[in-house]
């Protein structure tokens, strides 16, 4: 089968041999996402070598202990855990010490015609979501998660710093709870997204206008200055989200997270079912997050175009 793989350094589509795994499903991608982390793999960042992706939808085509889900469009959750440790057996293997991650730790990923997860990581998909919608669950639950970790209610201020496809997501899946949720970016094509969705949007020049205006604000920009601005805006006792992994060493004055008593908050993988739910009531709009779709065998053009300013998702297409 084809593969999207980095390996070596270097990015390339290989010939590999389809996953057999008897102890895991089979899945036959039918379309895979582009994310931020899969161009920070592609720069070499943690390591990992293999398929690089994790946002995917398929069909399942082997499934030794689950043999119900055979023939059923999936998404999966993308951490795969030990199933013995304290967190695994409270059925949350995203803090598993052993775990996986897809096309991030130690497991080959999506962006290739097949791949392997533990059934218990598999979800169907609702026929009224697309294959083009289910694609973005794992971004998506990686957003609505926040709403896991944080208490927002319809009187809590909410800034997201950032407006690339994460912070799209965050300020969408905040508003769902929050009357007052400001996004904040450079780019007024990209804010104009979410305006359509009557989020208020600010541009970064005019950011700090809203100085100490937030009870949380949710970093998303994965820069430096997205940090600092982020203790500019928040209140006094107010909750600082970090959702982008930056992996710079941040400079910023830990006096002020003193002085200001600032609660900060490290989020990452949030759970499918709810995103899930959102997508098919169409709470959120993900569609117009596309910018481009490409065939896996286009898959290195794809990267390079989703490192591209202006450009949003990504999305590959496994045809045969
Ligand atoms: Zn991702
Ligand atoms: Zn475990």
């Amino acid at each position: 089968m084809k593969a999207l793989r980095f390996e070596n350094n270097q990015l390339k589509l290989a010939d590999i041999l389809k996953p057999r795994n008897e102890s895991e499903a089979v899945v036959r991608v039918l379309q895979s996402g582009i994310c931020n982390t899969d161009l920070e793999i592609a720069r070499g960042y943690a390591g990992f070598s293999g398929t690089i992706g994790h946002e995917f939808v398929g069909i399942v085509e082997a499934a030794a202990d689950a043999p119900q889900l055979i023939g059923k469009r999936v998404v999966g959750e993308i951490n795969a855990g030990c199933g013995k440790c304290e967190q695994c057996r409270q059925n949350d293997a995203r803090h598993c010490p052993a775990r996986t991650v897809l096309g991030i730790v130690g497991r080959d990923g999506a962006h290739a015609e097949f791949l392997t997860l533990p059934a218990r990581n598999l979800l169907e998909v609702p026929d009224s979501v697309s294959d083009e919608q289910a694609v973005f669950v794992e971004p998506l639950a990686a957003a609505f998660g926040i709403t896991e970790q944080v208490e927002i209610v319809s009187e809590t201020g909410v800034a997201v710093i950032g407006d690339g496809k994460l912070g799209n997501l965050c300020a969408q899946s905040l508003a769902l709870k929050s009357r007052h949720v400001v996004l904040v970016g450079k780019h007024k094509e990209k804010l104009a997204l979410v305006e359509a969705r009557h989020i208020e949007t600010v541009l970064l020049e005019n950011a700090l206008k809203l100085n100490r205006s937030f009870d949380v604000v949710v970093e998303a920009s994965g820069s430096e200055s997205g940090f600092n601005l982020a203790l500019d805006l928040l209140k006094p006792r107010g909750k600082l989200v970090l959702k982008s992994t930056f992996h710079g060493a941040a400079k910023w004055q830990a006096w002020r997270v003193v002085v200001d008593e600032i609660t900060i908050v490290g989020s990452r993988c949030g759970r499918f079912q709810p995103a899930l739910d959102l997508l098919k009531n169409n709470s959120v709009d993900v569609e117009s997050l596309i910018s481009e779709q490409l065939s896996l065998r286009e898959g290195v053009k794809a990267i390079k175009r989703a490192k591209q300013k202006g450009v949003m998702k990504v999305l590959l297409s496994m045809e045969r």
